[in-house]
């Protein structure tokens, strides 16, 4: 499924107050603009997302931008979105709209809105009312109570598959301030799914909310800005077996002996990976056991390690790997394993380290018997 993401971030923000549009201020430390499409480019396998910013933000947009689609906002909420939905890939199946004001919003959130609108059409992430729900007239008098299981508060993010939310662009250029496309697409005739929201998931329009916003960051135990992780492997040369280490097959007369292809590099690097996220370690997630795991391909592990990380909200910053074999001679292969383990991971060589050392003649590495790598990962939180 081919799907695009719009970020609407052409606000002003004037219930904030302040000079500074509020998907600007800071929540711990970073702009909220760019939690918000953090956590877009990290929730979901978007083949693009694209964000409306003020027009002097798109002149000069910020290095946190780098990674996506910047164009000018327009007066309204929703000619931003449709400023945005021109920008899009044509083959975008379905389009997810969210504000950048609500920095919190999870991935399994954006997936469920995504799923509900590729199945149904158009929905949107909402809350169903728990307070009792009263109607007030001018005068703040109640004027009625109204049956609390029929509301629903919108929140986004809100998904359309593609012609609906055609339709509902259509109509907004008409029509008055729409304070959601929901209402825009009901209006057009279409219906829209409610999918359950978040009750974290909040709109950041007051500095009230962006207290509450810095305690909920701060209640999920204020995730480190680096974290170290350490990783071990052994395993036994024998006959009959593909030397591979960082999956790179090296010629030799011996392999390495295991249920897998024995990759002693890729496992050491996966553990120091997993471990630096305290996600577990690699029989956890990949138990010999499982017949799935039976020759498998180690990369593909250390690749599921990478994602397990990125989860977590954290990126790799360097990888330090000490391969200790007697023989064979591992210099003229250190550059093909850096290069694939940076290719396999998705990062620059330069953040990944390997060194060979001979295990003095001691020990069953150092008889030929064995094969042994520790690794070191330093994650940084993105
Ligand atoms: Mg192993």
């Amino acid at each position: 499924m081919h799907v695009s993401a719009i970020i609407a971030a052409g606000g002003r923000g004037a219930r904030f107050g302040g000079s500074q549009p509020k998907q600007l201020l800071m929540l711990g430390g970073v702009p909220i603009l760019k939690r918000t499409v953090d956590a877009f480019l990290r929730g979901y396998p978007f083949i693009e997302v694209i964000v409306a910013v003020p027009a002097e933000l798109a002149a000069s947009p910020p290095d946190y931008l780098d990674d996506v689609i910047v164009v000018e906002g327009g007066a309204r909420r929703q000619d931003s979105v449709a400023n945005a939905f021109r920008a899009a890939a044509p083959s975008a199946q379905v389009v997810v709209i969210h504000d950048a004001a609500r920095p919190l919003v999870t991935a399994s959130l954006i997936e469920r809105t995504v799923d509900a609108a590729f199945e149904h059409g158009a929905a949107i992430a909402a809350l169903q009312a728990t307070d009792t729900v009263k109607r007030g007239d001018a005068s703040r008098v109640i004027r009625g109570t109204l049956p609390r299981d029929e509301i629903f508060l919108a929140q986004t993010p809100q998904a359309f598959r593609t012609g609906v939310l055609r339709d509902a662009l259509a109509l907004a250029a008409s029509a008055s301030d729409a304070t959601d496309e929901a209402m825009l697409a009901e209006q057009a005739g279409h219906h829209v799914r409610l999918v359950d929201g978040d009750p974290r998931n909040l709109k950041i329009t007051t500095p009230e909310d962006l207290e509450m916003a810095e305690r909920l960051i701060g209640a999920r135990g204020s995730a480190p800005a680096m974290r170290i992780g350490n990783g071990y492997d052994l395993h036994r040369l024998v006959a009959g077996r593909p030397l591979i280490l960082g999956g790179i097959t090296i010629p030799f007369d011996k392999g390495l002996q295991g249920h897998s292809d024995a990759d002693a590099v890729c496992h050491a690097i996966t553990d120091a990976l997993l471990g630096a996220a305290s996600a577990g370690d690699i029989g956890r997630h990949f138990p010999d056991t499982d017949p799935a795991w039976k020759d498998a391909d180690s990369i593909v592990l250390l690749q599921r390690a990478a994602q397990i990380v990125s989860r977590a909200g954290y990126a790799i910053a360097n990888l330090d790997v000490v391969v200790i074999a007697q023989q064979p001679r591992l210099v003229p292969h250190i550059d093909a394993i850096r290069h694939s383990v940076a290719r396999a991971l998705g990062i620059d060589v330069q953040q990944v380290s390997v060194k060979g050392k001979t295990n003095e003649g001691v020990d069953s590495m150092g008889a030929g018997e064995s094969i042994a790598v520790h690794a070191v990962a330093l994650l940084q939180h993105s």
